[in-house]
């Protein structure tokens, strides 16, 4: 431990009497200013009795408290960097919204609207009104509503179909997704009683037959969407659920996940059931998320037959889980796009992003690199050949063809690179690889490069 130092640390009035915080108060709250200077002197205190730190010079404490600063007057949900390739990534927002419902969401947000207002009548409206007529269109169901995600539309649907009754599901369909949404948890919190039927790796139809009985509510079909059994296999088809649903006057409901409406198979994806299938295919309810596959808002689309529907919109839960007026201008600038696919593909980003071409990555991949070499010489940067997921427990083993860059520093391990980019002004998160940072540019786009070279600059 070294005395001198701590003898040199600064105190908190003189560094509130620097000029240069002095003239960042006149912008930034003073609680603010108080609570980073006193942390900063903290943090280095900390540092010195640790034997972390052996220097002290004169700006040191200053500097970290500005950036203290900086960082506590920014908002706490910020901008990151999606450098991991993973286009729907769950802890990084999922979805980026396309420009028009970005415009949508500032209209919605700023003016009073028609929201539960009906203009033509001059009566209270609908809030569902919206956007029914929108998805009933795109997925060819006879009704539709929305609510705040999968997990309560999921909730809302058995809680209207299925309370104090029987849903009966396959056990290779029990899924857990990102640890939070438990088909048994969500059961038992809308008050159906699970049944089990089959095993892990197959069911029949007369698993689901053997137990139908005066009490059953429903015949629940859940789309295995983060995972594949492979091997000795089989899934009772659509088909067959809603032959045996139809015999026994039980609606077949399924939660399909990921909001699929483009066949993907046409641009050399593995098949993923979209809701229009499911719908033709005759299942009565279908549930899936605004802001997986679909690219939109966050939001639990339910579509479906109109009686079961119209049921689900007199449940008192769907108060508790409607979804904002936010959420509403942001879906149906997303739904517009899907009257034209080609216009779906270019103005998603999250369609833009799976289906982007490998060779206008590596281009995108070059210019980055050229960028980089220029702003630091600590590091060595190639471009590589490398795989991109889709990611939000959708397509869980399409490895996408995309382009890298791979870091690897001269005088950094990969971790400390991955720290160092995750803790900068605007953070870069990536992935690490044996022995380099990888850097997919699939989830990149150009405008970000900067915040890219700044973070090699920074941490250089
Ligand atoms: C993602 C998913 C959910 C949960 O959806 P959220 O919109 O995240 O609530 C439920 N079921 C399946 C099959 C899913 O893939």
């Amino acid at each position: 431990m070294n005395r001198e130092l701590l003898r040199n640390l600064p105190k908190v009035d003189e560094l509130l009497d620097s000029k240069e915080i002095k003239k960042l108060l006149e912008e930034v709250m003073r609680p603010i200013v108080v609570e980073s200077v006193r942390e900063a002197i903290e943090q280095v205190r900390s540092e010195i009795l640790s034997g972390d730190r052996e220097k002290l010079e004169g700006d040191d404490v200053l500097s970290i408290a500005l950036k203290k600063i900086k960082r506590k007057n920014s908002t706490n949900l910020r901008r990151i960097i999606n450098a991991t390739g993973t286009v729907i990534h769950t802890n990084l927002g999922r979805s980026l919204l396309s420009k028009q419902a970005m415009t949508n969401v500032i209209n919605a947000a700023s003016n009073y609207s028609n929201l539960e207002y009906d203009v033509e009548k001059g009566k209270r409206g609908s809030r569902y009104s919206h956007i029914e007529e929108l998805i009933t269109k795109i997925t060819g169901a006879e009704a539709a509503m929305v609510v705040n995600n999968n997990a309560a539309a999921v909730m809302l649907v058995l809680n209207t179909l299925c309370k104090e009754k029987e849903a009966i599901v396959s056990r290779g369909q029990l899924v857990e997704i990102g640890g939070s949404f438990r088909i048994p948890e969500v059961m038992r919190f809308s008050n159906a009683k699970l049944i089990e039927v089959g095993t892990t790796n197959r069911t029949h139809d007369y698993d689901y037959e053997d137990v139908i009985n005066e009490n059953t509510g429903v015949l629940l079909k859940i789309h295995t969407s983060n995972f594949k059994i492979l091997g000795f296999t089989e899934e009772v088809s659509i088909e067959e659920m809603v032959g045996l649903g139809e015999k026994h006057s039980i609606p077949v409901v399924e939660d399909i996940g990921s909001g699929v409406l483009v066949d993907y198979t046409k641009y050399g994806f593995v098949y993923e059931p979209t809701v229009q299938e499911s719908i033709k295919k005759g299942i009565d309810v279908v549930t899936f998320s605004g802001d997986k596959m679909l690219g939109g808002p966050q939001a639990g689309i339910i579509a479906g037959k109109k009686k079961y529907i119209d049921m689900m919109k007199k449940n008192q839960l769907t108060r508790a889980l409607r979804i904002d007026k936010m959420t509403l201008a942001a879906l149906e600038g997303t739904l517009k796009h899907y009257l034209d696919e080609s216009d779906a593909i270019k103005n998603i980003p999250s369609l833009n992003m799976i289906l982007m071409n490998s060779e206008e990555i590596k281009k995108k991949a070059y210019k980055l690199k050229r960028k980089l070499v220029k702003a630091t010489d600590k590091f060595d940067f190639n471009v590589e050949m490398d795989f991109s997921m889709v990611g939000g427990g959708s397509m869980p083993t399409e490895r996408i063809k995309s382009f890298v860059i791979k870091v690897k520093g001269y005088e950094m391990k990969p971790a400390l690179i991955e720290k160092k980019l995750r803790e900068c002004e605007t953070p870069v998160v990536v992935r690490v690889s044996g022995d380099s940072v990888i850097m997919d540019l699939r989830t990149i786009k150009e405008d970000e490069f900067k915040f890219i070279e700044d973070a090699f600059k920074e941490i250089g």
